[in-house]
């Protein structure tokens, strides 16, 4: 029999207190649901919203123990919860998505490995240990690579470009300096047309609903912009789509994803990395359609039917990165502009501090 869905009023366990936990709390307060929000940060975006919320260590566990009493399922906002948390939590709530997705997505061999099984193509690449085995890895896949850890990457941090055999050690160092006695994957280098991702949700009784590829231009390792939908022929935009439903599918998962791909110069779709979690990628949705990943993730947790994923128009999504958010007054002032900002009171370079959607009528027909 299929479980009942949890009804508005029901509390909804949001691991994080950042942006995304706090655009998901929001979205949960639309259809009648509280949010608590458990995450270390004292004012968190997150926490700022709610009522209901618990500033705390992830391996804090009387505060888990509590936050499992109080909530009636649990979600979150971040993968990298530690897996001791997600288990905890897990033999008391459920916990959407689960400890094995989170595992899995914790680590890009792991991540790679599963894609791979799951015969959907990604980068080439080579578990390294150290830089002997880089300068090995590079024979086989060919100059330049990205070496990156495994884990605890993002935004571009813990990773960096190897020219050659002699920049092995160098380029060892810098991962070293990131994550204490890494291990390292090493991808061969993607000469890639564009970035695009695609935002999926599937629901308990394993219903998908997928949003429209959209394209992501980065400025030094984070996302600056994202075109909705990506200028891209329709049969490629179809094949992205169908990788991250796929991947969705082969996850089990119950809640949102996100997958990054390359497109490269030949047609070819890339899928670089998976976020089991609403993506930044994804803030247009809540501008321009129906229900936004947010609203799926929240109707993912609590079991209810999810929403439609349809857009009523285009869009561009600019983050607003530091100093860039001091613009408020002047963006206010621009009819059609939508603002969002996160509530941080500390501005540092590249730090994300809000974004703002415009929309545009929605193009039909072939694009790219
Ligand atoms: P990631 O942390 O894997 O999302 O990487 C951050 C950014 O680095 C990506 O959005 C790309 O712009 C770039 N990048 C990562 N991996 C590769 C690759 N194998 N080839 C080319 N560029 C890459």
């Amino acid at each position: 029999m299929a479980e009942a869905p949890l009804p508005p009023g029901s509390v909804v366990g949001m691991l994080g207190d950042g942006q995304l936990g706090r655009m998901a709390a929001l979205a949960a307060a639309r259809l009648g649901y509280r949010v608590h929000v458990f995450g270390p940060t004292p004012d968190g975006p997150a926490h700022q919203v709610t009522n209901l919320s618990t500033v705390a260590a992830y391996d804090d566990a009387a505060a888990l123990e509590a936050f499992a009493a109080a909530v009636d399922t649990v979600t979150l906002e971040f993968e990298n919860v530690p897996a001791a948390t997600a288990a905890f939590l897990a033999e008391r709530r459920p916990v959407r998505p689960g400890p094995e997705v989170l595992h899995l997505c914790q680590n890009r061999l792991r991540e790679k490995d599963f894609v791979t099984a799951a015969g959907i193509p990604t980068t080439r690449y080579a578990e390294v240990a150290g830089p002997d085995a880089v300068r090995r890895a590079l024979r086989d896949l060919g100059a330049p690579a990205v070496l990156k850890t495994t884990e605890f990457g993002y935004d571009g941090k813990g990773q960096t470009v190897v020219r050659s055999e002699t920049e092995a050690e160098r380029a060892w160092a810098t991962i070293a300096a990131h994550a204490p006695d890494p291990v390292g994957i090493l991808e061969a280098f993607v000469d890639f047309r564009m970035e695009v991702s695609v935002v999926v949700a599937r629901g308990l009784d394993g219903q998908l609903a997928s949003y429209v590829p959209v394209e992501n231009q980065h400025r030094a390792g984070i996302l600056d912009q994202t075109i909705a939908p990506a200028r891209i022929p329709q049969d490629t935009a179809d094949r992205a789509e169908g990788y991250a439903r796929r991947l969705a599918e082969a996850l089990e998962l119950v809640g949102v994803i996100a997958v990054e791909m390359f497109l490269d110069h030949e047609g070819r779709i890339l899928v670089n990395e998976l976020a089991p979690r609403p993506h930044n990628s994804g803030h247009w949705t809540i501008d321009a359609c129906a229900a936004s990943q947010f609203e799926q993730q929240i109707r993912a947790a609590c079991g209810l039917p999810l929403g439609s994923t349809e857009r009523h128009s285009d869009a561009v999504m600019k983050n607003l990165l530091g100093e860039e958010a001091q613009r408020w007054e002047e963006i206010l002032a621009e009819p059609g502009a939508r603002l969002h900002l996160y509530g941080k009171a500390e501005v540092k370079p590249g730090r994300k501090m809000g974004h703002i959607t415009k929309l545009a009528p929605k193009r039909t027909g072939e694009r790219g």
